[in-house]
């Protein structure tokens, strides 16, 4: 049984595996070295009602000071482990701390592109570069968004709300197509034309430049676009720098245990690249609902109860007042079934592969996705067309 844990970094995942910890029963130390100045708070707001201007830094609080305090949980917040060797952290500044485990939670940082930086560029990950977003996204301002991945769309979403004209550059066909394919990113396209985005798709960023009047972004088709501001959505980068020593691969790699190639190091979160054994294979997700489900794993596997880790997994996004809902993880597929209404926008989409659901995708059918998360789990080879009939029940195929 550990008496002592350290946990690197400070983001959804961290905090839960605390708080499981303790709700469990763990008596040990813990101490969280963070980045931030901030104790760990909920990113999804960032891009929707916290950009909005609609809730306050306290609402996405995590892990409560006072909480911490009355648990005897230790944050050392504003400070950056360097690196991170065995069971041994040495932080900015030289100091070196050791535990009987380690729990490696440090997520990601958002993918910078060659030649966008700037005083009018953002990128967004922080509650701090969300207050310096918020400020830009005044009525009648000139947003350009390069990047209609989830992040991109749904600055893109509530800039529109907040009165700003939205320019969106995306370099594949459609928005989130890398996730959803192409008839559904078509959907997502629709959804953003419609809603009175200027989204142009199939074009690269090839220049930037600011004038006096504002930021000038040029593309591979010699198109340009002007604006006050420019965000970066391009997908985000693992932090694994600190790491020494461990089996890495676009993330860290660990079991289905979150067990890292070291003894006694666990990891979770957007940081991990965990076996899932659904999948038969290794994934990395960025999804908030992964990030608590895979912290409250670590914590159970650190306490020593071998908890594989095991559900599909899900994760929604609110935009242009759609709530779409992922579930599963398809990154092929032979067929895609659809429910409903794609003009009407109004859709669930089944993901199927050697006849096996893999994933769903819905926009406004969070229903039939909750259902899909369980037949993927039980890993059912369902009747497309019972699929694709509003008025068949899915749960009869549980
Ligand atoms: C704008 C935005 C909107 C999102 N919306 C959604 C959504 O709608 N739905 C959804 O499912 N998901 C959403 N997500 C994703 C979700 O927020 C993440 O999956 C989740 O935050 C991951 O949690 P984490 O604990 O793994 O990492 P993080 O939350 O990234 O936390 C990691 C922390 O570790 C710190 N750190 C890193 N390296 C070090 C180091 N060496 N030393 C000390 N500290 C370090 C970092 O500074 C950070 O504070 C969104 C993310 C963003 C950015």
């Amino acid at each position: 049984m550990i008496r002592s844990l350290i946990v690197v970094g400070g983001g959804q995942s961290a905090a839960v595996a605390i708080r499981t910890l303790r709700r469990r029963g763990y008596d040990g130390s813990v101490l969280l070295i963070g980045e931030e100045h901030v104790p760990p708070y909920q990113r999804p707001p960032l891009s929707k009602e916290y950009l909005a201007g609609e809730a306050e830094p306290g609402e996405l609080t995590l892990l409560d000071p006072g909480w911490c305090a009355a648990n005897d949980v230790e944050l050392r917040l504003g400070v950056r482990a360097e690196s991170v060797r065995g069971p041994e952290v040495r932080l900015a500044g030289g100091a070196t701390l050791t535990a009987d485990a380690l729990l490696i939670a440090t997520g990601g940082r958002p993918r910078r592109l060659p030649g966008l930086e700037g005083e009018r560029v953002r990128y967004l990950r922080t509650v701090a570069d969300a207050d310096r977003l918020r400020d830009d996204l005044k009525p009648g301002a000139r947003v350009i968004v390069v990047g209609a991945g989830f992040v991109g769309s749904e600055v893109a979403s509530t800039a529109l709300a907040r009165g700003a004209e939205v320019t969106v550059l995306e370099c594949l066909p459609n928005p989130l197509q890398r996730i959803l394919g192409d008839e559904i990113g078509r959907a997502c396209a629709a959804l953003q034309r419609a809603s009175g985005v200027d989204l142009r798709t199939g074009v690269t960023v090839t220049g930037y430049a600011e004038t006096g009047q504002g930021a000038v972004v040029t593309t591979g088709t010699g198109e340009t676009a002007e604006g006050d501001v420019v965000v970066v959505g391009a997908g985000m980068v693992p932090n694994t720098e600190a790491l020494d020593g461990f089996a890495l691969d676009d993330g860290v790699l660990v079991d289905e245990h979150c067990r890292t190639s070291v003894e006694g190091v666990y990891a979770a979160g957007d940081v991990a690249r965990h076996y899932h054994p659904l999948y038969g294979r290794h994934v990395r997700v960025e999804h908030f609902d992964h990030a608590s489900a895979h912290g409250m794993a670590a914590a159970k596997n650190l306490l020593g109860r071998a908890t594989p880790y095991t559900a599909p997994h899900w994760f929604w996004s609110d935009q242009f007042d759609r709530n779409l809902q992922y579930a599963g993880h398809a990154d092929r597929w032979d067929e895609i079934v659809v429910r409903g209404s794609l003009d009407e926008l109004d859709f669930a989409a089944f993901y199927l592969r050697e006849g096996r659901l893999e994933a769903a995708f819905g926009m406004e059918r969070g229903g039939e996705v909750a259902v899909a998360r369980q037949l993927i789990a039980a890993r059912v080879t369902p009747d497309p067309r019972v699929l694709a009939d509003e008025d068949a029940d899915l749960t009869d195929m549980l």
